[in-house]
């Protein structure tokens, strides 16, 4: 099946570029020149996949992740950045605002097309339907939503599915590189760094004092582990 490709980025050549690679990939691809008017176009009709640039003019691509996370109806549509910015921090806060991945330009065809694949892979299998309650934390895996402490969480497709295998797991210790291959799938492109990002990123959102975690622990020397608190328990 063809997926539908949101790109969004205001040099021509670049854009052009996209276009060209993603549709010989097999992919259908809509092109944005700016970031006006993109999330009311993608709730009409909802992309499988959004590349953003990140220096866009009226509003920068991080902005428009925000805005896509916060959308009922894409928030959980894998987001790649296109960043000319190939800094550790500026990934770290690509990823931290909602982003599954990034690409650096300039990019070659051949990465563009696996990172591509990478990430749609990664949500590709679609998640056994099942109600998870864990404590304060409530996951529908179905609805793919989050509930925590009686209010909905935010996040993003990658970490939902993190939080999801821990908890379907919960008292099961996963060392970074199964959690890799477990949630990732695809090795190429990501660290183990990754997972420490999206575990922490995940700490913020469910945790009342995330860095005194009690749901999403580390075990030292070897990973982390779901776990829920005695206090939370019925
Ligand atoms: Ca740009």
């Amino acid at each position: 099946m063809k997926t539908l490709v949101f790109a969004v980025e205001d040099e021509e050549d670049i854009a052009r570029l996209l276009r060209y690679h993603l549709e010989a990939g097999g992919h259908q691809v809509r092109v944005f020149h700016r970031s006006a008017g993109v999330l009311a176009e993608a709730e009409q009709s909802p992309p499988g996949l959004f590349l953003l640039d990140i220096m866009l003019p009226g509003g920068s691509g991080l902005d428009l992740c925000r805005q896509i996370r916060h959308s009922r109806q894409l928030s959980h549509v894998p987001v790649i950045f296109l960043t000319a910015r190939g800094s550790e921090a500026d990934r770290v806060t690509g990823l931290e605002i909602g982003g599954d991945d990034y690409i650096t330009k300039p990019f070659s065809p051949r990465e563009l097309i696996a990172r591509v694949r990478a990430v749609l892979r990664r949500f590709e299998r679609p998640l056994q339907p099942a109600r998870i309650s864990a404590g304060e934390i409530e996951i529908d895996s179905g609805a793919m939503s989050v509930v925590v402490r009686g209010a909905p969480v935010i996040t993003t497709a990658t970490e939902f599915r993190l939080l999801e295998y821990l908890a379907r797991h919960a008292g099961q210790v996963f060392t970074r590189d199964q959690l890799l291959d477990a949630v990732w799938r695809d090795r190429q492109y990501v660290t183990e760094r990754s997972v420490d990002v999206y575990i922490r990123k995940l700490r913020e959102k469910v945790e009342r004092e995330p860095e005194s975690p009690v749901y999403l622990r580390t075990v030292r020397g070897a990973g982390y582990r779901f776990e829920v608190p005695k206090s939370a328990r019925a």
